[in-house]
């Protein structure tokens, strides 16, 4: 089995964008069902903040990152200026393209400020390697009195894919900082791909099928799943070896399909990208409108009919 190397991925890599430490490089407010079924709106933070040490095979998240850590009070910096910018919300994202508890990522002495600038949103989300999930999380999570969740990227449960997407975790990792936080009143929404390389449109299906059986097993709360895209470099070389394609939307459609008639936990679909899709002009506005609806109402909706071949195969 062909392991791509850190260095074969760095090899392939483009440029970085420009960002500024003192600035996200996003923000954004979206609705979002939350665990109560209520719809209520959550401010998403792209924290621009030093580069993950991790070099998984299909991330593009280096792009906005800075090569040093930042400086102390550039995070909370950050936070006043998108809170300044963006509407009211109850819960934030501060996703930092990277892991949250990673000390080089999110200095530990900014912890405090950064806490008193969310404390009064409903639920706090972080995203984190799920080897990175100690006491970090409880003391972060004692800081902010409020409601803590932490995004674990499962990616797949294919193991041998896992492996090869250089995660550099297995799923006894991702079992173990799930219990973890969980039994520490921490919870948890995972990030599953949808047809990572290595594998064909079916077996893309039916492993985030079986990935949202996985986490819902071990307690995780919410699934977002996410199409893989290229765009990285690395990902190109696999598409032109015939190693990786990306998913269609009628294989996202089906996902979200099966994930809902489980009735086991919220699931959703990543929309943020969907304009990378080739999509029919006439069907494929109405396909996500109806994934967006889906992922807001949690019900399963009339599949959108439509004559055109890519509605078909894609
Ligand atoms: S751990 Fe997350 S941020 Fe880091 S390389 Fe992997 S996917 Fe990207
Ligand atoms: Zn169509």
């Amino acid at each position: 089995m062909e392991i791509i190397t850190d260095s074969e991925i760095l090899a392939t890599r483009p440029a970085k964008n420009v960002v500024d430490p003192w600035r996200p490089y996003a923000y954004l407010t979206e609705p979002e069902r939350t665990v109560a079924g209520q719809i209520e709106q959550v401010a998403t933070l792209f924290l621009t903040n030093r580069e993950c040490p991790f070099r998984c095979l299909m991330c593009d998240l280096w792009k906005n990152t800075l090569d040093e850590r930042v400086p102390l009070g550039a995070i909370p910096a950050q936070i006043d200026y998108a809170l300044a910018r963006m509407p009211a919300a109850q819960h934030i994202k501060l996703y930092n393209s990277a892991n949250f508890f990673d000390p080089q990522a999110i200095p530990r002495e900014d912890w405090p400020a950064i806490a008193g600038r969310v404390r009064d949103f409903r639920t706090i989300i972080v995203e984190n390697h799920p080897r990175l999930c100690g006491s970090d999380c409880l003391r972060f999570r004692d800081l902010i009195e409020t409601s803590l969740e932490v995004a674990l990227g499962l990616e797949t449960i294919h193991s041998e894919v896992l492996e090869r997407l250089n995660k550099r975790m297995t799923l006894h990792d991702f079992d173990s900082a799930v219990e973890f936080l969980t039994r520490n009143e921490i919870s948890v929404r995972t990030f599953l791909l949808l047809r990572p390389p290595y594998q064909t449109e079916s077996e893309g299906i039916e492993w985030a099928c079986r990935g949202i059986e996985y986490a819902f097993d071990r307690g995780v709360g919410c699934v977002s799943v996410i199409p893989v895209r290229g765009g990285n470099g690395i990902m190109e070389r696999l598409a032109q070896e015939g190693l990786f394609q990306p998913p269609s939307l009628s294989a996202l459609e089906t996902v979200l399909e099966f994930g809902l008639n489980q009735g086991r936990g919220r699931v959703f679909v990543d929309l943020w990208d969907l304009e990378k899709f080739d999509l029919c002009s006439k069907c494929g506005p109405l396909r996500r409108g109806r994934l967006q609806r889906m992922n807001l109402s949690q019900q399963i909706e009339p599949n959108v009919t439509c004559d055109c071949a890519i509605n078909r195969d894609n």
